[in-house]
């Protein structure tokens, strides 16, 4: 599901969340991690201010295992904590729940001394935009199928706690947060990923825009997939190249620039040429 976010929307949301975050001691931040930066909110820091915060790099699976490691050390290097995870099948998950401790334990031996409170679980809150897996993630903590949604307006839900492990506690809805859609080259990345529904954008524009990224990073995988010798150097031309060796015709000998985009994002999503990121850190 796409949702269109409106100014009333954004604020909705974040009237929510802020609400929330006085419940919890930890926020997990989600993230594609084929697009580490391309799908963060542009408020996070703003937002969870004051929150320890763990920054989750998923959808991994399809990722760049290079990409991802030198985003690790990106992040890492900021001083902020980040795990990678693939939310559907359910690996590195079991890092979440001692990293969320250590990321609470100053609060914690604080309260502790003080003898404020006894010892409770850790609290935590996922927060992301859409369709970076925070249900599938909620589902697979869970370690059960339950009906996880986003809030709906006006249906009143009590919040619920999952339990994670021994010492985490999970709360049962997502905080869900609108993207950065003032940048068009973002916008491309979240269509070409599946975040956004490409059909809010030019479809073939959002094909344009793989394929230069492709040309740059990944020119071998393209050349193999699609049986070329070489890549032209505009994407346009490299556009037609693959119109041309996949049949995607019209009457005039024209390329179908729709068929053609149509199955470079099918072969895109389904792996075809293989794991790929789309962002890289700036070296
Ligand atoms: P939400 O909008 O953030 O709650 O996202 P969902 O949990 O609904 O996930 C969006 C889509 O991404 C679904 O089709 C999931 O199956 C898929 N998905 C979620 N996590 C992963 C993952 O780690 N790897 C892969 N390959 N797909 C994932």
């Amino acid at each position: 599901m796409t949702i269109q976010w409106f100014p009333g929307h954004m604020a909705k949301a974040r009237r929510e969340i802020t609400e929330k975050l006085k419940l919890i001691d930890v926020v997990f931040e989600l993230v594609d991690a084929r697009i580490p930066l391309a799908s963060r909110n542009p408020m996070i820091d703003e937002i969870t201010a004051g929150k320890p915060r763990l920054l989750l790099l998923n959808k991994a699976d399809m990722a760049d295992p290079e990409a991802t490691k030198q985003w690790v050390h990106y992040f890492e290097n900021k001083g902020l904590p980040v795990l990678v995870l693939n939310a559907k099948t359910g690996q590195g998950i079991n890092k979440i729940e001692a990293k969320a401790k250590e990321l609470v334990k100053e609060k914690f031996d604080k309260m502790k001394a003080k003898g404020i409170v006894k010892p409770r679980a850790v609290r935590a809150l996922i927060l992301g935009i859409p369709n970076v897996g925070k249900s599938t993630l909620i589902n697979r903590l869970a370690g059960k199928n339950i009906a996880v949604t986003g809030d709906k307006p006006g249906v009143t839900k009590k919040q619920q706690w999952i339990k994670v492990g021994t010492s985490l506690e999970l709360l049962d809805t997502p905080g869900i947060l609108w993207p950065k859609f003032e940048d068009q080259e973002i916008g491309l990345k979240l269509a070409v990923t599946g975040a956004i529904k490409e059909t809010l954008l030019d479809f073939t524009e959002v094909v344009l825009y793989a394929l230069g990224y492709l040309k740059v990073h990944y020119s071998e995988r393209l050349c193999e997939r699609y049986n070329l010798a070489d890549i032209p150097e505009e994407p346009l031309a490299l556009f037609d190249e693959i119109g041309r060796k996949r049949g995607c015709l019209m009457s005039g000998g024209y390329i179908d620039y729709e068929k053609a985009a149509e199955i470079i994002l099918r072969d895109l999503r389904a792996e075809k040429l293989g794991r790929l990121s789309y962002e890289l850190p700036l070296q």
